[in-house]
């Protein structure tokens, strides 16, 4: 049969020689090269104990994001799931009951989200798909685990801590655009939800 291309080449099965039959040059050999590394500058580090510097918009772990009034952020609508071409995230939609207003921003939230990180790509399509500014990758490495299981992460480990000083600052992540979007208080996505005084939200916002 013709080949398509001319890369292919004639294997010709060759004799070894008397030297190369009793395989110690080439033992030899493998040792100079395995001694000579002996004494360069190793190229891995001793990680965790030693961490390489990252960018401050390395794309890690995910963290679901509170407002400043710690109520979740996220509405459920699911255009991450749909953007992610990974098909790594999972939700389940629930409505917000009265008096829950302080713990969901939104009348729908996510009852269950979750990502499964064997599956994750970390290319940060769901970060830029959400309309609330719920999710975001941040500069965390993923835990290694010993179970599949474990690496589907649900609110549990995504949703930041409602404590501020605990909470995790992705400001760096946003363009001047969006932080100058933010100062506007007049618009509803910018709003903190008070409770004497429900939010206002501009049509289009
Ligand atoms: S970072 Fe990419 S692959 Fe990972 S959950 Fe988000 S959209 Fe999916
Ligand atoms: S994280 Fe954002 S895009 Fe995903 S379901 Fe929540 S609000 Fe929608």
């Amino acid at each position: 049969m013709q080949s398509l291309t001319n890369r292919s080449k004639v294997v010709v099965k060759k004799e070894m020689t008397f030297t190369e039959k009793m395989y110690l040059p080439a033992i030899l050999n493998g040792m100079r090269i395995t001694f000579s590394h002996m004494f360069k500058k190793s190229a891995t580090i001793k990680y965790p104990e030693h961490v390489r510097p990252r960018s401050s918009v390395y794309r890690g772990q995910h963290v679901l994001k509170r407002d400043e009034a710690g109520a979740e952020r996220c509405t459920a609508c699911g255009l991450c799931a749909v953007a992610c071409p990974a098909e790594a995230i999972t939700m389940v939609a629930a409505e917000r009951k009265k008096g829950e207003e302080n713990l969901y921003r939104e009348e729908k939230y996510a009852a269950v989200y979750e990502i499964n990180m064997l599956r994750c790509i970390f290319c940060g399509l769901c970060e830029e798909a959400c309309p609330k500014e719920a999710i975001f990758l941040t500069d965390r490495i993923v835990d290694t685990e010993y179970e599949r299981n474990d690496f589907v992460y649900g609110k549990d480990k995504l949703v930041e801590p409602v404590e501020k000083d605990k909470r995790i600052d992705v400001s760096v992540r946003q363009n001047e655009k969006t932080l100058e979007f933010k100062t506007h208080s007049e618009y509803g996505h910018n709003q903190v939800w008070d409770p004497n005084k429900s939010l206002k939200k501009k049509s289009g916002h």
